[in-house]
């Protein structure tokens, strides 16, 4: 017995496209009779890449989610679907059936992770179904994963320990995406960009000069991080949730210590924070 998942660690995904673009080679044009009709020219993308900036100059970032279909195991899209349309495998894939789907339109907004696609030429509901048609014919990955260059998809049997990804999903922080909607999905991520805090520090009696190997020391929202400031007398902590009290103590010998509190409402750049000597 099997369980497919794809393993998705956003800290390695370069948003480079191939995945997608991967997916539209193997889909375009292309039927699979019993498994997928083909994708139109345009409007579907089975495996999206969600762009997340975050703070802002000179702290910038830019986070790429890529977004497959999650294969629930609580799958909200087999609810509107009639006659068989949406079922899910034996080994986890959740399935459009091509020809059952036929006229049901209601089955793409049941998703709430807006993964199906309507396909008007042909009036039928399409996502990504991992590849279903290259897995039965003893194909190990599905194309996106095969074509992924960061290795941030990870692509394997849950049910085998032996597996990279059950040994991954073991091991690593793995969650899921929009927990909320609590679907159960199959496929986990690891690294989901949450709220970050950066700064820069310099010494006061050195004319500003900035200050490598500071202390500094994060506490709040049951986390106690840690880190030293890097040749720039710069500073960051990722991770952090939303919304949450935290506290910055930054320790250099010599050197007053100096706190500071703030709360994550976004992403925060202190800016520059300043030591005084002792
Ligand atoms: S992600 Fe959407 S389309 Fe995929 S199984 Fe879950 S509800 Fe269905
Ligand atoms: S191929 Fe890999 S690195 Fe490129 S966008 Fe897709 S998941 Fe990210």
């Amino acid at each position: 017995m099997s369980t497919y998942s794809i393993l998705i660690d956003v800290k390695k995904c370069s948003g480079c496209y191939n995945c997608f673009l991967a997916c539209r080679d193997e889909y375009f044009g292309n039927e699979y009779p019993g498994y997928s009709a083909a994708q139109p020219l345009n409007g579907q993308f089975w495996m999206q890449i969600q762009e997340i900036e975050r703070g802002e100059y000179p702290k910038p970032k830019l986070d790429y989610i890529p977004r497959p279909c999650l294969h629930c195991q609580d799958a909200p899209c087999m609810g509107p679907a009639t006659g068989g349309a949406v079922y899910r495998r034996k080994d986890g894939i959740v399935m459009i059936d091509p020809e059952k789907a036929k006229g049901q339109r209601g089955i793409v907004s049941a998703c709430p992770y807006r993964v199906i696609y309507w396909n008007s030429d042909l009036q039928v509901p399409q996502k990504c179904n991992l590849c279903a048609h290259r897995l039965d014919e003893g194909e190990k990955l599905p194309r996106c994963v095969e074509s992924c260059p960061t290795g941030a998809l990870v692509f394997g049997d849950l049910d085998d320990p032996t597996s990279e990804i059950a040994i991954l999903a073991a091991t690593l922080p793995v969650e899921d995406l929009h927990p909320e909607f609590a679907t159960k999905p199959l496929v986990k991520y690891v690294g989901i960009p949450k709220r970050f805090v950066a700064g820069e520090v310099v010494l006061k009696d050195k004319a500003g000069e900035c200050a490598p190997g500071v202390q500094v020391r994060l506490t709040g929202g049951g986390l106690e991080l840690s880190t030293t400031t890097d040749l720039f007398g710069d500073f960051e902590f990722e991770g952090l949730g939303k919304n949450q009290c935290y506290k910055l103590t930054l320790t250099a010998a010599g050197y007053a210590d100096a706190s500071l509190e703030f709360v994550t409402t976004k992403d925060i750049n202190l800016g520059e924070i300043v030591l005084a000597p002792r």
